[in-house]
């Protein structure tokens, strides 16, 4: 996506080799008309699929993932990093390994919310290592969920996420693959402009 690339190329920071900082449009700072973009992008590219609802986790999948259940007409369901109050009957969970942070955290999300009668769209900002994917993967299967695909805003193609998602038979659809961050700059993937 023409867009998103432009946007990471002008404003993403390169932290590290492994790490792109994009807080002035998606992790904290959100850009709104890109953020509607991103979604009638996701649409479009899952439009075909039945999707009944889309499933996120806290907190910066939830801005694509809202402007997607938008524009799809279809409810948005995050899963949740912290015990909630309010939050502890029917709860479905899994474990995830924090790519940022280096933590474990145990994610969860109602069983009233999703369930066997659905077919969701994973959506979540960035794929690393596929932990998060995972993880939400695994709580779908827990619900007896369909899954159409997971839609990743940027991939990081040069770590085993995305390669061990698709190897597992997964529809990953990434709006963004970077390549590289050598040299304190993103190279990205052509392919990925579809
Ligand atoms: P994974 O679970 O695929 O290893 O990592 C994905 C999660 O880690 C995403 O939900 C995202 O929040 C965070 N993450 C991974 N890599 C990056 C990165 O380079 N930059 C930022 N801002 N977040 C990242």
């Amino acid at each position: 996506m023409k867009q998103l690339q432009e946007k990471i190329a002008s404003e993403g920071r390169v932290l590290s080799e492994d790490v792109l900082k994009v807080d002035s449009f998606l992790n904290h700072q959100i850009d709104p008309k890109l953020m509607q973009a991103i979604g009638e992008e996701f649409s479009r590219r899952f439009e075909h699929d039945g999707i009944t609802k889309i499933l996120t986790i806290e907190s910066s999948g939830i801005a694509p993932a809202v402007m997607a259940g938008l524009i799809m007409g279809v409810p948005v369901v995050f899963a949740r990093k912290r015990a909630s109050l309010t939050l502890t009957e029917g709860l479905i969970s899994a474990d995830v390994k924090s790519f940022t942070k280096q933590t474990v955290n145990t994610i969860s999300v109602s069983g009233d919310y999703v369930t066997s009668d659905d077919t969701l769209l994973i959506i979540d900002d960035f794929l690393a290592n596929g932990q998060a994917a995972l993880g939400l993967l695994d709580i779908a299967g827990r619900a007896g969920a369909s899954v159409a695909g997971v839609g990743i805003v940027i991939e990081k193609g040069f770590q085993q996420g995305g390669k061990l998602l698709r190897e597992q038979g997964v529809r990953v659809e990434s709006l963004a693959i970077i390549d590289s961050l050598a040299d304190g700059k993103a190279t990205f993937r052509e392919e990925a402009e579809t």
